[in-house]
């Protein structure tokens, strides 16, 4: 039977294989088009110090404005730009906008004496921070806008500093020049709590799956990432943060800042701008 068949599957199988690859292709090429004619735009999700509502900064999160298919969000684009050398295009992009605009948003609203202001956090792939020119992309996307490099945040997935020794140099290289590391979507890898000692790293984004579970035994995982964490002195966000109740426990647990629904949806660059020139505390009182 299965002789029998096997030609027509293999039929079928190559016509899936073909419009996916043609499929594939052509999204390709949209994203390309759409990053050399301004359909790429970011918005900006506000982060707040968990003990004073303060603004501490913003991640910077891609949008894609296709034209006939709405606002493409980045899960439906970033992985297909990773399978090729467009992701190096798309966040050579973002580091420049991101920078750009931070240092636009200092002119236009200074931070007060004494104190740093808010950093802007980009979102660097994997493939990108494996590539030697990372290095030279973030110094010009610093030169290009004037923005200290103490300011920008660059966030990676905990997989790239424990698989890629390529791009751990990269790493230590670009924290060396002045830009912080933080480790995204922390507790959905491998690494252990202790393998942070020794990570070019200066901040811990813990996972929604946790910040958001009502599993005791994940609020004590979240408990311990936090004591872990201030051990080796890094500062931790809270991600994903939803209910009251989870800001709470997060203030009782001595978390440095939180990002989340509860606090402020990511928005587009005029609002997230609009909420810099406020002097009172900027999450839900
Ligand atoms: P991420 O870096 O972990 O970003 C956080 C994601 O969680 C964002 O989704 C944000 O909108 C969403 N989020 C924030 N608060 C909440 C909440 O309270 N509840 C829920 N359910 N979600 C929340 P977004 O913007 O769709 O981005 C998804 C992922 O795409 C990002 O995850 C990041 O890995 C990637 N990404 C986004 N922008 C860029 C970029 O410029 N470059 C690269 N390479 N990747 C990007
Ligand atoms: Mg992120
Ligand atoms: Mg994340
Ligand atoms: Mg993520």
């Amino acid at each position: 039977r299965a002789k029998a068949h096997g030609r027509g599957r293999a039929e079928i199988f190559d016509e899936t294989l073909r419009l996916q690859l043609t499929e594939r292709a052509e999204l390709e090429a949209a994203i390309a088009h759409g990053l050399a004619h301004g359909e790429m735009q970011l918005h900006y999700q506000p982060v707040i110090d968990v003990a004073s509502d303060r603004l501490t900064g913003y991640e910077a999160l891609v949008r894609w404005q296709r034209p006939g298919h709405g606002m493409v969000p980045p899960d439906r684009f970033i992985p297909v730009a990773e399978g090729s050398r467009l992701i190096g295009d798309v966040d050579r992009w973002v580091l420049h906008e991101a920078t750009r605009q931070l240092a636009q948003w200092r002119t236009e609203c200074p931070a007060r004496p004494g104190e740093p202001g808010p950093t802007v956090a980009v979102n660097i792939s994997g493939r990108h921070l494996a590539d030697r020119r990372v290095v030279g992309d973030v110094a010009d996307a610093l030169a290009a806008s004037g923005l200290p490099a103490r300011l920008l945040v660059l966030e990676v997935t905990e997989t790239v500093l424990v698989d890629d020794p390529v791009a751990f140099d990269h790493l230590s290289e670009l924290r060396a020049m002045g830009v912080s590391i933080a480790i995204d979507d922390f507790g959905t890898g491998y690494t252990s709590i202790g393998q942070l000692r020794d990570m070019p790293v200066d901040t811990l984004k813990i996972d929604r799956s946790f910040v958001g579970s009502a599993e005791p035994a994940h609020r004590e995982l979240v408990a311990l990432m936090i004591r872990a964490a201030h051990t080796f002195g890094l500062t931790v966000v809270a991600e994903g943060v939803e209910e009251p109740e989870q800001l709470e426990r997060l203030r009782s647990q001595a978390c440095d800042q939180a990002q989340g629904y509860l606090l402020h949806r990511p928005m587009p660059a005029a609002e997230a701008g609009a909420l810099l020139g406020r002097t009172e505390a900027v999450g839900p009182v």
